[in-house]
């Protein structure tokens, strides 16, 4: 939805960037072909050389020449030939002098002149002016890039009457709930300011993107009925030094005539990031942040203005955003659980055609940890291939087909892949399956493919369970386990290690990065929080911190690797087996699956 603006920007841009180029090509086409024309003339064994047409008009042996304005050739009827011939002039102007004073000598000589053949002439001009439009262009393109163009441009949207309402948002009821006061005083504010009372001034929504901190944001000025602005913090990371505190002081501006109203800006932590040191863009950044600052605080009361923010990250905003009479207020916006991801999925299948036995709390089921517009986009997925399929409704397969796709991307059937690569992907998902197979806490296997998805050359896919609030330790280290069953089976199998695993190890990693310091689930640590963007704050510590957060880490994943090639060791035959099956047909159920391994 924000970035649509922007998007039909480039668009325009690159349609004008094709129409150059067509132009330029036309011209050189147009040009080279008359050049060759001209040529043409030149070699003909029909032409006269300027010097012998002198000569023949001298003798009076000319009976007609016409000519064309703007055209160096001629076409010459010798009064004892009964062809044509052709000439060229090196000019015109002076030749024409010339021919006159024959005729009035009392030389007949009829001359003809012919009008100017407009695609030429037209195309010369193109020609001529080719290098300058192409400037003229790309300055466009320029100014409109550093958003200098067009004022109108300074926000990012603004929509007078939002559709949006409440019921269009699913789940978030006490989120939905919280926000009702915001909705009550933007409708009726005089109420609120005879009773005295004040009104937060900035909410600031906090959660992953596409949970649906926008839509709801929407939703308040559509359930208000006021006009909603917005713009994105990340519009002011490749601006030119003070543009960032005058678009925002524009923002507020026009905010101000249009009160009540609601300001939206996403992305906060672009903008608002907390303050460090005063150079470069940083200090540019510090501008901005000061005149939003400055915008908040100046709020008269009897200025009735919502100021809503958007972040992922809002334990990295500088602490005076978050002070009273700013975004004083937070709300969390979490993924939705299964009964919110049931509901949105409701909303966002209102317009589709669903096959008699989908059941969309089944898609639910199958979707844990889906945002909002995950949800949508699998949705839609869905619809588009369908469609592709020729299906009269959307199938449950469809709807796998659509998670797979927003999941680990679509299938690449096309990429050629060597005997040897699809060996070491048989062996590294088999790998993956086998391990989690002998691990309490993993989940079943869904699909096991050795097709390429994406990036990835093949994926494992589990079933979701339940959504869970909390992880235990034994979990996260068996999970750990379970990413290393690929480079595991790898290194045991083959006797080689791939590039294949590089995501395996990150998400290993992370998780015990999170253990260790967010968690407090390291044993020589202990439970402790050791989280901080700021590693000064560690040294309360002692100096040597960071080398055993470091150790700590290391050993957690070199125990995961280990106990991974540990079961490997143990279940070689069973390796073998799913790894050969998938050679074989390339994907494989989890049914099969468990008929192989039991
Ligand atoms: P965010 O601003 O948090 O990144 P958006 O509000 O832009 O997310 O959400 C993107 C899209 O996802 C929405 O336009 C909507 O289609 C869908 N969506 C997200 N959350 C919900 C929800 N709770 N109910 C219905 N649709 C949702
Ligand atoms: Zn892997």
């Amino acid at each position: 939805m924000k970035k649509n603006n922007n998007k039909n920007k480039t668009k325009l841009y690159s349609i004008i960037i094709a129409i150059c180029v067509l132009i330029a090509a036309a011209g050189v086409g147009i040009y080279m072909y008359m050049m060759n024309n001209q040529n043409k003339n030149k070699m003909d064994e029909n032409t006269l050389s300027y010097t012998e047409l002198i000569k023949q008009v001298e003798a009076g042996n000319i009976e007609k020449i016409e000519m064309t304005v703007g055209s160096t050739s001629l076409k010459v009827k010798m009064k004892n030939e009964e062809e044509d011939k052709k000439a060229i002039v090196p000019n015109t102007q002076t030749f024409m002098e010339l021919i006159q004073t024959k005729v009035q000598e009392g030389n007949e000589i009829e001359l003809i002149q012919n009008k100017v053949n407009p695609l030429v002439t037209t195309s010369r001009a193109l020609i001529s002016f080719l290098p300058t439009i192409i400037m003229l262009c790309l300055f466009i393109l320029l100014f409109q890039m550093q958003g200098l163009g067009d004022k109108g441009k300074v926000y990012d949207a603004e929509e007078k009457d939002t559709k949006t309402k409440f019921d269009d948002v699913a789940g978030l009821e006490e989120e939905k709930h919280e926000l009702v006061e915001i909705v009550d005083f933007l409708k009726k504010p005089e109420e609120f300011h005879k009773m005295g009372a004040k009104v937060p001034r900035g909410v600031l929504l906090c959660g992953k993107p596409g949970t649906g901190k926008t839509l709801i944001a929407k939703a308040i000025a559509g359930e208000a009925n006021v006009p909603f602005i917005s713009m994105s913090g990340s519009e002011f990371i490749e601006m030119f030094a003070g543009l960032g505190a005058s678009r925002v002081r524009k923002l507020f501006e026009k905010a101000r005539k249009m009160s009540p109203c609601i300001i939206f800006i996403d992305e906060i932590d672009a903008i608002g990031a907390r303050r460090t040191s005063n150079s470069g863009a940083e200090s540019e950044n510090n501008q901005t942040l000061n005149q939003l600052l400055v915008e908040m605080d100046g709020f008269d009361t009897e200025e009735n203005i919502i100021v809503l923010a958007a972040t992922n990250r809002p334990e990295m905003l500088d602490k005076a955003l978050l002070r009273p009479g700013r975004f004083d207020r937070q709300i969390m916006i979490a993924a939705p659980d299964q009964k919110g991801r049931e509901e949105i999925i409701k909303i966002h299948s209102k317009d589709k055609k669903f096959a008699e036995d989908v059941s969309l709390k089944s898609i639910s089921e199958d979707t844990a940890g889906f945002t909002g517009a995950e949800l949508a986009n699998v949705l839609n997925e869905a619809a588009i291939i369908a469609t592709i399929k020729r299906h009269k409704a959307i199938t449950n397969e469809d709807l796998d087909d659509a998670v797979k796709k927003v999941t680990v991307g679509i299938e690449k059937h096309s990429r050629v892949i060597s005997d040897k690569d699809k060996k070491l992907t048989a062996y590294h998902e088999a790998g993956h399956a086998i391990v989690s197979r002998y691990l309490e806490t993993q989940n079943d296997i869904k699909e096991v493919s050795i097709i390429p998805r994406g990036v990835a050359g093949g994926y494992t896919m589990y079933k979701t369970n339940e959504d869970k609030y909390y992880i235990s330790k034994t979990e996260m280290e068996e999970k750990m386990i379970a990413l290393m069953g690929g480079r595991a089976a790898e290194k045991i199998a083959l006797n080689d290690i791939s590039t294949g695993a590089s995501n395996d190890l990150e998400v290993a990693t992370k998780i015990a990065k999170d253990m260790v310091t967010v968690y407090g689930m390291s044993e020589n640590l202990g439970p402790i929080s050791l989280k901080t963007d700021d590693p000064n704050e560690l040294l309360v510590f002692g100096e040597k911190i960071e080398d055993v957060i470091g150790a700590e880490v290391k050993i957690l994943i070199d125990t995961a690797y280990l106990d991974a090639q540990k079961l490997i060791r143990e279940n070689m035959d069973k390796l073998d087996a799913v790894a050969q099956k998938l050679l074989e047909k390339e994907v494989i159920s989890g049914k099969e699956f468990y008929e192989i391994v039991g």
